[in-house]
Order: C-alpha cells, then structure tokens, then sequence
C-alpha cells in the first residue's frame, strides 16, 4: 500500500520561515501613508506593532529564524501530519493522487496560531503587556486567545455583537483561554459610545470591531495590535506549514503538478503555496490555484488598486486586488473569506500571473465538503470547502484530459465549531448568491480618489 499519512520527527520541523520578498521576480509598490500618500515608514506603525515585528513586514531576507520558545509551541500540534486522501480519490474516480496538509489538528482547529504564536512571543519579547484584537465569527480571537495565555500577554478580543450573541462555543474558547472578549460596538472605546449613542442595539460589524482595536491600542502604550492574515509577517509565519509539506512531499518522492489553498486575507494559502511558488519562479512547471467565494471575489472580479484595509479608513494603505474598504460581503457561512481586499504579497502573485484565482459558490463548496465527509470523515470549515471545490474542478479536468495529475492542498480548519452552517446546507436553506456587477462598482467608487499602484 502507498503511504496514506507522512510525518516528519519533531527534529525536522523548519527552524526558519520563508520570506518570499526575497525573491519576487518584479518589485512590489510600498504600502502609502494615508494622510501624505507617502510610503510609510516603520515608526509609522510603532504605534501599533512592537518593532520585532515591523522589521519583519519590511525585511526582504530569504530565511527568518524561528525562535526557540515559538518552536517549543509549535511542537504542541506541528509537525502537522501530510494525508493522502484515498477514498475521496476513489469517490471522484479521476486520474490524480490528492495530499492535503491537516491544519485542523492545532488546539483552536485552523492555521491560525502559526502566527498568533509568533507574534505573542514577539509582543512578549518587546515588553508588550497585552494584545488587543478584532474577531468576526472567533476564528482569529480563539487562536490569539490561546497564544496570549501561552506567553502570559493579557488578550482583549472584540467581537462583532451579533456574532457575540449568536456563535457562543468560539466566545467561550477565548475565555476558557483566559481572554477578555467584548461584544462590539462597546463603551469601552469612544468608537463604541458614539455607535451606542446613535443606535443602541447596533449587531456591530467587523469594521466597528477593528476600530475599538486599534483605539484601545494606540490610548495604552503597554498594548499592541494584532492582525491574524493579510500582512506581510503573517504571511511569513504561515510558511512554516509549505516547507513541513515540501519535506514530506520529498520523504515519499513526489512532487505536485497544482497546489490549492482557500483565500479570505490569503495568509494559509500562502502559508502551503509560497515555498512552491518559489521553485515556479526558479522554472519549476506548477499550477497555483486560489480559491474564494463568489459572494466576495477580491481576485477574480476586484481591482488592484491602493485601498484600505479597514472599512473606517484608518489603515495605510495597501497595494491589493480590492472590491473597495465599503465592500459589504453577504452573510455567507464561511466567515474567514468575508474580507473585502487580498494580501498584498498574493495580490502582487497574481498580478505577475504566477498565482490563479477562481470563484466558487457556497452550494458547490458545501456540496464538495459534504462528499468529503463522507468519503474523508473530517468535518471541514465552511472556508477549507472552498478549496476542496477547487480541487474537484481539478480532477475533473484531469479526467477529461486524460492526464494524471498530483493535487496538493491546504485543509485549513475543522469545521466542529461551525456545524450551522452544515444544518443551513442540508435542509436546503442555503442558496446561491450571484454578486452583480454594478455593485462590485458601486463599492469601488469609494477607492476612486486614492492613489494608484
Ligand atoms: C480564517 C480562516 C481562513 C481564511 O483566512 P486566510 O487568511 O485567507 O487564511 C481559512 N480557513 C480557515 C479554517 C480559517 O479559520
């Protein structure tokens, strides 16, 4: 029998994160003050991140060592098991051989705390007293939660209210993890009292959530902020999961002809794709296939423009395939994927056509995680279907093609915390969402005056 799961010994986990900077193949456009339109510089965001990290948002050096205390944590989950997926092979009877890296085995279930980790350890290490955050269904909350306890930071996570309210199980991790979690709009920000003031039973919104974040850092000067996707450094921790899966891939010689990720911020994706992408831009022959919604397609019908990154205008502004700050994303069930712009570093990927993008609908993303736990038995996150769509697209291609081929993907969470979603698919009560353009078009209007890339 062909190997059905590859380890690595806790002595082969990756001492360094990659850094992709160091060697983009054409230069990225710099992040702009807002006020100035000038490139930012990194006492700009002294405010907000502790240096240690700054420096690493703007290094271009190829290989950043991993600290001893943040593998020591790694170790907890990590090595993360590299899977072959047998029966879903055999369920889609096409000529491919599908591996799939197991982000759901960390504590909170997803890849997030390959960076929430870091950057606790770089907060802590700084003299920084406690992190300050925003989460929309809890995902990001949860993992920061437990990273904070983990390097004894104080964590405050504001949560968007209705989520608040209505999904308690991730709400009740963070506070298991020993974190402060505020349902947002608050009083405890002068954002907050003066939504309060004007409707009291504001349901809050992800926009709202970041900026009590961002108030109750920058009034502390023992707090920092803390971003779970989208930035450079967080990008940069993810890759310690590509370059796990490059080490398997070799222990059983194989290589993929299409690596495949789901993308929200674009932070796990990039975290698998970024090593591979770095042998393509040294010649490799690789498809690099992104995965969003339909209901909020970034990469496939936004523009790549100067935005920013937050609805309330506070953020600099970053060079990204955008549908405008404005962008108001349907209520759709995977949550992770409701962001209105694209990473950077992805955004640029695809730009330079070295990265492609699809859109899928979240009838045909639950129907491909639906087979998936029927064949596989893991429960995905509503976010991680997205990918699985995508790599049944992949293999049905292949068999029209007649062409054997190796899919490798990241399953970036569980979906345990998000069985709704699942009741919502099965009894019918999802229903397909077909964005029109004009309002792709109104919202862009709102990024009309900014600079341009
Ligand atoms: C948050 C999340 C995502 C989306 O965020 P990225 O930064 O694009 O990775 C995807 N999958 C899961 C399970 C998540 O929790």
């Amino acid at each position: 029998m062909d190997p059905v799961k590859v380890f690595l010994d806790e002595s082969e986990i990756p001492r360094q994160w990659y850094n992709i900077l160091a060697d983009m193949p054409t230069p990225m456009s710099p992040p702009l003050h807002p006020g100035t339109g000038q490139p930012i510089g990194p006492d700009d965001l002294a405010p907000v991140f502790p240096m240690n990290l700054i420096e690493q948002e703007v290094s271009s050096e190829r290989w950043i060592d991993i600290p001893e205390e943040v593998l020591e944590k790694y170790l907890i989950w990590r090595p993360t098991p590299l899977c072959r997926a047998v029966n879903f092979e055999r369920f889609l009877d096409a000529p491919v051989q599908i591996y799939y890296k197991n982000e759901g085995v960390s504590p909170p279930g997803s890849h997030k705390p390959n960076t929430a980790i870091a950057q606790a350890y770089y907060n802590k290490a700084f003299g920084i007293k406690r992190l300050s955050t925003e989460t929309g269904a809890g995902q990001w909350g949860s993992a920061l939660s437990m990273a904070c306890q983990m390097f004894g930071l104080e964590c405050r996570v504001f949560m968007v209210k209705v989520s608040y309210e209505q999904k308690p199980y991730r709400r009740i991790m963070m506070m298991t993890w020993g974190a402060n979690c505020i349902p947002s709009p608050s009083d405890k920000t002068e954002a907050g009292r003066k939504i309060l003031a004007e409707d009291p039973e504001c349901p809050g919104s992800l926009g709202i959530a970041i900026s009590e974040a961002i108030e109750d850092t920058v009034t502390d000067e023992n707090a920092r902020y803390s971003l779970g996707s989208v930035l450079n450094h967080v990008l940069l921790h993810q890759t310690i999961n590509g370059l796990e899966a490059q080490k398997q891939l070799e222990k059983i010689g194989v290589y993929p002809d299409i690596v495949v990720g789901c993308t929200g911020g674009g932070s796990n994706f990039a975290g698998l794709c970024l090593p591979f992408v770095r042998d393509k831009i040294n010649g490799k022959d690789i498809s690099i296939v992104a995965a969003e919604p339909t209901s909020c397609p970034s990469l496939t019908r936004g523009s790549f423009a100067y935005d920013f990154g937050d609805t309330i205008m506070t953020t600099p502004l970053l060079p990204m395939y955008t549908l405008g700050h404005e962008f108001v994303p349907a209520p759709i069930h995977a949550g992770g994927l409701r962001y209105h712009g694209m990473a950077p570093i992805m955004s640029h990927l695809v730009k330079e056509d070295i990265i492609e993008a699809r859109a899928y609908d979240q009838i045909e993303t639950f129907d491909a995680g639906v087979r998936w736990a029927r064949t596989e038995g893991f429960i995905s996150a509503p976010e991680t279907n997205h990918a699985i769509a995508a790599v049944v697209q992949e293999a049905n291609r292949a068999k029209e093609e007649g062409k054997e081929k190796v899919i490798l993907f990241n399953w970036s969470g569980h979906g345990l915390v998000d069985l709704a979603a699942y009741d919502a698919f099965l009894s019918g009560k999802l229903t397909k969402y077909d964005l029109p353009d004009d309002e792709i078009q109104k919202s862009l209007k709102s990024i009309e005056g900014l600079p341009k890339p």
